[in-house]
Order: structure tokens, then C-alpha cells, then sequence
């Protein structure tokens, strides 16, 4: 009797849980879809006006061949003649690094009045996918004659490389990548042009191109300029080519209309763009070591080295200048680690996610053949999580002081690179064969180039200290020196004045010489530092071990989880972002982050001036200004508004690499470039809320306005056929 009661109240609760979630999960917005996906969607029915062979299509030119990856954004183009839009923090370094104190293009704007002015945005890459095909059959194939986990990793791994690596041979001018879009199951082949000559057209000056900084970065309401226009340039015979002043514009196959006339609010739009790298199918056990762990130490520790190097830059302009980009990038982590921390508070996500664990697992055990297959799969991801909760902050611990403190990182090349000298050439990792070690000694120069032993030394100290408090870190052996009499902190202090007053590592010179000199190694030197780098070295290898061992397992436990998940949920799911072509689709749409409050998706003018006059942080251009005073607003204007239109808010899905995508309206026709999401938003990296997911891009009006009447580079319109 009672196994029948149980039955019954077990069948209830699924069909409740499958009700709730029928209701709960689905939602027309959410999901980054892949283009072999976009067939099964009912585009039409959500206000698309153009068949989707217009978007992609393998057999002629669709949309998709606008679309280029950009230097880990997303850019798309706007002309014949290789024009591409962008977004003005994705150029951001290059700007940077093309700028002086005397010549300062990041703070007063770039513009090339022809070709020939326009100058090399370094660093960029883009690439063009030119084809895509499903190669899961030779994946999983490859896989099946695995005989245990980590072999059957290594299989997949070697099968991939072997299918890039074909690839490429086959055709030279290509760059290959498979994507795993689902572990175990699902592996898609994309085909790249790579475009490697980007010069810098446009770019509007800092404070248009990143009005209100960092206070209103993953904000709403947003009023900032966020967009650039760079240009594509290949070889006279159209081949991809470094760059060179023979080299020509290149004429894509496919450039996006412009629509001068925008949206409005309720209108539907889409987005193709590179997202890279979303946890919406991970486990609650994720979210709660990222909640634990990952989100505020790296949060702490970001909000800790914006203030150091601030600091440093205010008495040093060359030092600001050259830390600009990497305070920029710390601080766009921190604020969007701070969001998601919230975000998983608001939605109660942990909580939320183990209940919908629990629910599945009461489907699995519904039904016996479910059962005998997936019964153990969520207590074995349970088990694994023991050990990397475990672990706790160690491996951010040991990545954040390789990646904040260049004399632990040249300590640390220095160690493996005598290390894996030891080995035959060709089993030494690529950076350490003998083909490369120009390149390796670019890094380690480079690496002494940004060495300020100061600030070094005290961001070394901050690191230890705070890893201190880890019972897997404060027992290692490098502490145990100075354990007995001191606190903590001194103990670190001390430690970390003891190995950088004693070591070779700060002369440049001596560094090289040892380095070379094959008779030397590590042990004949008692150099404290490189001793505690190769302690770290090894404690690093046991880590990886370890990882390595965890992420095999989990890989194919979560696959199994999705499988089940699919017969859950009667529908098939969207893979995580993962660097690859994607589209969104949503609705010009506002929200309500806070208890009474209704934001308004699109912004104006009148709130850049309005901004301006309230606070210094929001930093007005003089012409801008003028402009606005004389109502200048060209055919910009919008009719309901009676004023230029500046960032709009529509709720898609999107996430970092969507930066600089083109929104476009029903009619596939630009309408904005996307950049940012509002703090409340940064959470559907984990989760979609259709509360709170929301994406932010520049009105079209806004970029064309600023280009024509600010940037006094009306020609740019002209090419990109608008008329004036
Ligand atoms: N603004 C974001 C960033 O810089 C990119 C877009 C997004 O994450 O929504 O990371």
C-alpha cells in the first residue's frame, strides 16, 4: 500500500515539476542558438520579416557573412569596402597601444580622412565563418573505442585535433575549429577566413565612446557611444595578408543595410554574434562554487587592484596611460562579478537549481530503464564537487599570481622551461620547442617591460595573504619557514621580502644568462624565489592532475544529465555559449530592476546633457554640447522623442563576445550595436530571468549622429549609403 502511495505521490509531484517547468523554462527570448538550431525556430511567427535563408544559408550569401569575429567581440559589415562596426571598448587596446601622451587617440578620438590615414589597429584578428558542418559521427566514433573516462577524453581531444588539423592542410588560407556544443554528443566543424591587416577608421573620443565609465558600466539608463569603425584589409590578390601599405580593402561577400530610422519600443530584434562562454546546462553544484568561491575572491582581489594601480597612475601619466586597458578589464570583471553575485541572491538560483535537480531525479526514478541508467548521474556530480570544494580557491590562488605578478611568472617560465629542456624537442610544450623561442623571448622581455618591482612585490604580498587563510595553502611548505612566532600576515610579508631581496629574478640580464646556460639548473642556484616557483610549480601539476581527472568525469556525467534532461523537459536544449556563431532574438523591450521602478528602453540626448551637468564622472564633449543647444539633429531625430535616440535595452541573450554585434530589425537591417547588459542582467551567464535578462546596445541614430556631426566624418555615412 504505501509503495503505491509513494508511486502515486512521486507520479504527482513530476507532473507538477514537468507543468511548472513547461511553464517556467520556456520562454521565446532565451537562448543563444546555433545555426544548425535556427531552422526549428518560428521566427516568422515572432516578427521576423525575412526567410531565415536570409540570415544563413551554406549555399549562397546570407547574413552570416557579415558577421566577423573581432578580437574576442563581434563586429559586422557596414560597406563594400571592408567597413567594419564595432564596439569602441572592444578597440579599446589597440587604441591604446597606438596612442602617446602627445598623441593621445584614446582620450580625443580617432579619425582617417582616406585610406591612407587610417593606421594598424594591433592585435586584431578577424575572421569570417565561411562554412560549418555537423563531424559528431567521427567524433563520437573516435570515442567509442575508449576503453576508461580519461582515455575516452584524450580520444576526443586527439580527434578533434586530427580533424583541425586536416582541415587546415587541406585548405591553407583557412583557420578550423570544432566546437563541442554538447559533450559527448554534439561536435560542429567551422571554417574561418582570417583577416589579420585592421586599420582604425573612427573612434569617437573616451568620453562619448565610454561616457559615464565605469560608474555606469552594466548600467541602465545608459547613454554611451559605444561603437568604433575599423577596416578589413587583404593582399592586392585578396589573400589574407599581415599588414602592409600594398595591401587593399577587402570586399566582403555580404555588408549590412543600415536603417537610419531605428525602433521603437516593442519592436522585434535579433542578434548574430560570437557569445563566449555561458553555464546555463551546469549543475547547482556550479553556481554554488562560483557563489562560494570563484565570484568574490575574484572580486575582492579585482577591486583590490583597480585601487592600487588608480592610485599609482595619479602622479604618473605614462603609467595611467599603459594601465588604462588592464584597470579597464579588471574593473569590467569586478562589476560583473558583483552583479552575478547579486543576481544569484535575487533569483535564488542555488536553491532554485536543486530543486529542479530533485524534481529530475524523481523523473529518473519514476521509470526503472531511466533509472538503471541515470539514477547515480546528479550523486556523482555531488561526489566530484566534494573535492573541488575541497580545493577551494586554490586553483584561483595559483592563476591569479601567475597572471598579477611578472616576477613569479618569469620565475615560473624559468622553471619549466629547464624543466622541459630535458625532453626531446618535440614532446617539450610548443612554447618551449626550439622554433619558438624568439617568441618565448618576447614574452619573458615583455614581462620585463610591465615590471614595477613595487607594485609587484606588494600584489604578491596581497595574493599570499589572502590564500593564507586556506588551510591547502597556509600548509605549504614555502610558509612553514617563518611559521612559528609570527601572525600570519607578517609571516607572508616577510617571506615575500626574503625571496625578492634575494633573487636574480629582477636582472634582466642574469636571466638570460642562466637561462641558456644549459649546465645550470634550478637545484645549483638557491635562489629562494625560483625554489618557492618550483614548489608552486609542483603543487600547480598536482592541481592539474587533479582537474584534469574531475573535468573527464564531469564532462560525461553532465552529457548524461542533459540527455535526461531532454526526455524531462520533452524539448531539446540550447548549448552554452562557446565562441561560436549564434543568434538572439528578442523585443525593444524596459524593466523593472527594483521594487517600483520601470526603466524605458530606449535613452536620449537630453539624458547625456542631463548626466553631464549632475555629476563629473560623466564627462561632456564641448561639441556635443553645442550641438544639443542648437538642436542639430539632423535626420536623426526620433518623431516621438523629438530627440536623438542613444542606447536602446531589448531582451535577448546575450553575454561577453556579443560585444560589438549587430541588432538588427525584422528586416535583417542594423539598427544598433550591442555592448553591454545592466548589472541585475550579468546573472543569465548561469540563468535566463525574463525579469532581468536584458542587453544594451547604441541606437544606430546615436552612431550615425556622432559620426557625422561630432566626428565630422560624414563620408563614412556616404559609404556606408546613407544618404544626407
Ligand atoms: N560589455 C560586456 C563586456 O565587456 C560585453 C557584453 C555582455 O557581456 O553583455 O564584457
Amino acid at each position: 500500500m504505501k509503495a503505491v502511495l509513494y508511486r502515486y505521490i512521486t507520479g504527482i509531484s513530476v507532473l507538477i515539476s514537468l507543468l511548472t517547468l513547461a511553464f517556467t523554462s520556456f520562454n521565446p527570448n532565451e537562448g543563444m542558438y546555433p545555426l544548425t538550431e535556427v531552422r526549428n525556430l518560428d521566427l516568422e511567427d515572432a516578427g521576423l520579416k525575412i526567410p531565415v535563408s536570409e540570415i544563413f544559408n551554406q549555399d549562397s550569401v546570407s547574413l552570416m557573412d557579415a558577421i566577423v569575429h573581432l578580437g574576442g567581440c563581434t563586429g559586422s559589415f557596414v560597406s563594400p569596402e571592408g567597413l567594419i562596426i564595432t564596439n569602441h571598448h572592444c578597440v579599446f587596446g589597440a587604441v591604446q597601444r597606438a596612442s602617446s601622451i602627445q598623441n593621445n587617440f584614446l582620450e580625443n578620438g580617432f579619425l582617417a580622412r582616406s585610406n591612407a590615414e587610417e593606421i594598424p589597429a594591433e592585435g586584431m584578428i578577424c575572421k569570417i565563418t565561411q562554412s560549418y558542418e555537423d563531424v559528431s559521427e567521427l567524433v563520437l566514433k573516435a570515442a567509442s573505442t575508449a576503453d576508461d573516462i580519461s582515455e575516452h577524453e584524450k580520444v576526443v581531444k586527439d580527434k578533434i585535433n586530427e580533424i583541425v588539423k586536416d582541415e587546415e592542410e587541406k585548405d591553407p588560407t583557412i583557420e578550423a575549429q570544432v566546437a563541442e556544443m554538447f559533450a559527448g554528443e554534439k561536435y560542429i566543424l567551422f571554417r574561418y577566413k582570417v583577416l589579420r591587416d585592421v586599420r582604425l577608421v573612427y573612434v569617437p573620443p573616451r568620453d562619448i565612446g565610454e561616457f559615464g565609465g565605469e560608474k555606469d558600466n552594466w548600467m541602465w539608463p545608459r547613454h554611451d557611444g559605444d561603437f568604433s569603425f575599423v577596416r578589413a584589409y587583404v593582399a592586392p590578390d585578396g589573400s589574407s595578408a599581415e599588414y602592409s601599405v600594398n595591401n587593399v580593402p577587402y570586399h566582403p561577400k555580404k555588408y549590412l543595410q543600415v536603417n537610419p530610422k531605428g525602433v521603437k519600443d516593442g519592436d522585434f530584434v535579433f542578434i548574430l554574434g560570437f557569445p563566449a562562454k555561458t553555464f546555463k546546462n551546469q549543475s547547482s553544484q556550479f553556481i554554488k562554487y562560483q557563489y562560494e568561491y570563484q565570484l568574490p575572491y575574484i572580486q575582492e582581489l579585482y577591486s583590490w587592484l583597480i585601487n592600487l594601480y588608480t592610485e599609482r597612475g595619479k602622479n604618473d601619466p605614462e603609467f595611467a596611460l599603459k594601465f588604462s586597458s588592464r584597470i579597464k578589464g579588471l574593473a569590467n570583471t569586478e562589476k560583473n562579478y558583483r552583479g552575478k553575485l547579486i543576481g544569484i541572491d535575487r533569483l535564488n538560483l542555488i536553491e532554485k537549481k536543486q530543486k529542479e535537480e530533485k524534481y529530475l531525479q524523481e523523473f529518473i526514478e519514476s521509470n526503472s530503464d531511466l533509472s538503471k541508467k541515470y539514477s547515480k548521474v546528479l550523486s556523482k556530480i555531488d561526489y566530484i564537487y566534494k573535492g573541488i570544494f575541497q580545493d577551494g580557491i586554490l586553483p584561483q590562488f595559483l592563476t591569479q599570481l601567475n597572471r598579477r605578478t611578472n616576477l613569479y611568472r618569469l620565475g615560473e617560465i624559468f622553471v619549466v622551461y629547464k624543466e622541459q629542456i630535458q625532453k626531446p624537442d618535440t614532446d617539450r610544450e610548443d612554447i618551449y620547442r626550439q622554433k619558438n623561442f624568439q617568441k618565448l623571448t618576447g614574452r619573458i622581455k615583455s614581462l620585463y617591460r610591465d615590471l614595477y618591482p613595487d607594485l609587484d612585490r606588494q600584489i604578491m604580498k596581497k595574493i599570499l595573504n589572502d590564500g593564507i587563510e586556506h588551510e591547502e595553502i597556509s600548509s605549504l611548505q614555502p610558509f612553514a619557514v617563518f611559521a612559528r612566532s609570527m601572525s600570519p600576515a607578517n609571516r607572508v610579508n616577510s617571506f615575500v621580502d626574503y625571496i625578492y631581496n634575494s633573487t636574480f629574478l629582477k636582472d634582466q640580464d642574469k636571466y638570460f644568462e642562466l637561462l641558456q646556460n644549459d649546465k645550470i639548473n634550478i637545484s645549483d642556484l638557491n635562489d629562494p624565489f625560483i625554489n618557492f616557483s618550483k614548489q608552486m610549480e609542483d603543487i600547480q601539476k598536482s592541481y592539474n592532475e587533479r582537474n584534469e581527472n574531475r573535468e573527464n568525469k564531469l564532462n560525461l556525467l553532465l552529457s548524461d544529465l542533459s540527455d535526461v534532461k531532454k526526455m524531462w523537459l520533452r524539448k531539446s536544449l540550447v548549448p552554452d555559449a562557446n565562441r561560436t556563431l549564434r543568434l538572439t532574438y528578442g523585443y525593444i523591450k524596459g524593466y523593472s530592476p527594483s521594487d517600483a521602478v520601470y526603466c524605458e528602453p530606449i535613452t536620449s540626448l537630453k539624458g547625456v546633457i542631463e548626466k553631464g551637468k549632475e555629476s563629473a564622472d560623466y564627462k561632456l564633449s564641448e561639441k556635443l554640447v553645442e550641438l544639443y543647444e542648437k538642436k542639430d539633429f539632423g535626420q536623426f531625430a526620433d518623431d516621438q522623442l523629438k530627440d536623438v535616440p542613444v542606447d536602446i535595452l531589448y531582451n535577448t541573450d546575450t553575454s561577453g563576445g556579443n560585444s560589438g554585434s549587430p541588432v538588427m530589425d525584422a528586416y535583417g537591417q542594423l539598427i544598433g550595436v550591442n555592448f553591454d547588459r545592466p548589472f541585475e542582467a550579468t546573472v543569465n551567464d548561469y540563468a535566463w530571468s525574463p525579469e532581468y535578462s536584458r542587453s544594451i546596445g547604441v541606437d544606430i541614430r546615436y552612431v550615425l549622429w556622432v559620426t557625422q556631426k561630432v566626428g565630422g566624418a560624414g563620408f563614412l555615412l556616404k559609404e556606408m549609403g546613407i544618404s544626407q
